[in-house]
């Protein structure tokens, strides 16, 4: 909805995705005086639809639009963002359909590098419902003693720096600098920032902790196309389960 230059990209991003592995995508554009009442309508649609599978609705909303009633209105079952309340709430307790994709991808990642998270500790900085608090989450349920840190947190340095895994999603460009970062550690990145010459980076210094670390992810080409990855996976399990395919 609206004219947000980076919402523009990632939806772009994603049509692309779609197209890369052949689902159909239809995209809405709203304007940006589009009222609650008319967006709710268009979300009511598309959750009767029979040939739509999956539904998101790019964040942020312009002001005005409640983002939780648009989340709250999507069908938990078409919910590919995994950001429904009754998902979030599966999440939890471990018994769920859908993943968050950013904290999904991120721990597919680390499976696919044979980063093993049982008994290590991680440090997650940033506390957002759609990163930080559904990371730490998911590395708790694989067994490592997770670290939440957030804009309150008072020892952030020593804290980060005693981090076998830091995942870093504060949206704040080289945030994370070399001094925070143990000798070794597992770095991932999830900031999607523009640094002063307007260029994309992270939230991590990365030329200056590369070479500390035994694993870092780059932004671009990181965490930002495993995101991707996992909601075409979301999309397809989402179509199996409304279609009773295993
Ligand atoms: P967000 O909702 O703005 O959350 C940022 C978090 O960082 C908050 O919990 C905030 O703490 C914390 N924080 C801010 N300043 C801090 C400080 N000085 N010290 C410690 N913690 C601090 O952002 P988000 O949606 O989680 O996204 C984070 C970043 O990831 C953004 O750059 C976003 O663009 C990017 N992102 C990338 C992808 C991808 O696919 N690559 C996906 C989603 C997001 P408080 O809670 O105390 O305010």
């Amino acid at each position: 909805m609206g004219d947000d230059p980076a919402s523009r990209v990632y939806v772009n991003n994603k049509k692309k995705a779609c197209e890369f592995v052949g689902f159909k995508s239809e995209e809405f554009a709203l304007p940006a005086d589009t009222t609650q009442d008319e967006l709710l309508k268009l979300v009511d649609e598309l959750n009767n639809r029979k040939d739509i599978n999956g539904i998101l609705c790019q964040l942020p909303l312009p002001k005005g639009l409640d983002e939780n009633a648009v989340i709250e209105a999507i069908s938990p079952i078409k919910d590919v963002d995994a950001f429904h309340k009754q998902n979030v709430g599966r999440i939890m307790i471990g018994d769920y359909d859908f993943l968050p994709c950013t904290p999904a991808g991120i721990m597919e990642m680390l499976h696919d590098y044979k980063i093993n998270v049982d008994g290590k500790n991680c440090v997650v900085i940033g506390r957002s419902n759609i990163v930080g608090k559904p990371m730490a989450m998911l590395l708790l349920h694989e067994n490592a003693t997770v670290t939440i840190c957030h804009s309150h947190t008072k020892n952030l340095k020593e804290i980060a720096s005693g981090a076998d895994v830091l995942v870093a999603a504060v949206g704040k460009a080289k945030f994370v600098t070399e001094d925070m970062v143990k000798e070794n550690a597992v770095v991932i990145d999830v900031g999607m920032n523009r640094d002063e010459k307007g260029k994309l980076c992270g939230d991590v210094d990365f030329e200056n902790v590369k070479d500390k670390c035994s694993f870092i992810t780059p932004v671009p080409g990181g965490v930002g196309p495993m995101t991707i990855a996992t909601l075409m996976k979301n999309t397809l399990k989402a179509a199996k389960l409304q279609n009773g395919i295993d």
